[in-house]
């Protein structure tokens, strides 16, 4: 069991599986910086963290629930949960884009219902990824490989983050180009540099070299 202090945001489940050094500049250096898919998914989360309930007939929803669990040592907040007329509760993930290969998004939204369960000591058996781009919700069983997968990967997660060290940048042609942290991590330059002090030192005393 972790204690308080020792929670990690929930994010950075999603952060590390889609790459371990944009988790590191994110969750260690604190570098953040705004692109226009970021914005578009907060545009796209405003509603989901209002914190309102939204009540009908079938089911009621709470945007932006607080969440945590002391055993995989995660916090966050839930976009939304649904509790329909027949006791089932689904936890809801709005995502920007379209499905991923990778399952990170998968494994974020399970962290969110073992969060959820641990809390109200209840048992969720599938959520929901709403995707912006294609503008459809797909259902995500929670089965015993996802919830290990997931366990798993918070256990990781923390030996990385008490680990302090960010890995160094290499250019992936798939992830690089859709990552809100392209222009600060410069994968292309860095990956040809062994060192950011050598990418400094070739950037900045190149001239001197020339005209000593
Ligand atoms: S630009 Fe590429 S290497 Fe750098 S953090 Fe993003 S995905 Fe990772």
């Amino acid at each position: 069991m972790y204690e308080d202090n020792e929670l990690i945001q929930l994010s950075a489940l999603q952060h590390f599986l889609f790459c371990p050094r944009q988790c590191a500049l994110i969750h260690l250096e604190q570098i953040w910086e705004d692109n226009i898919y970021t914005i578009e998914g907060q545009l796209l989360h405003k509603r989901a963290h209002s914190g309102k309930i939204e009540r009908r007939p079938e089911k009621h929803t709470e945007y932006g629930m607080p969440i945590r669990s002391l055993t995989l040592g995660l916090s966050g907040k839930t976009d939304a949960v649904e509790y329909g007329i027949d006791g089932h509760i689904h936890v809801v993930e709005y995502k920007r884009g379209k499905p991923k290969k990778g399952r990170e998004d998968e494994v974020q939204l399970c962290a969110q219902a073992l969060c959820i369960e641990e809390m109200k000591k209840v048992k969720i058996s599938e959520g929901y990824l709403y995707y912006g781009k294609v503008k459809r919700r797909r259902t995500v069983l929670f089965d015993d490989e996802l919830r290990k997968l997931t366990i798993t990967t918070a256990k990781r997660l923390h030996a990385f983050i008490k680990e302090e060290k960010t890995p160094p940048a290499k250019y992936n042609e798939t992830k690089c180009p859709r990552c809100s942290l392209l222009s600060l991590c410069l994968p292309k330059i860095l990956s040809k540099t062994k060192t950011v002090q050598k990418y400094y030192d070739k950037l900045f005393f190149k001239d001197e070299e020339c005209t000593s």
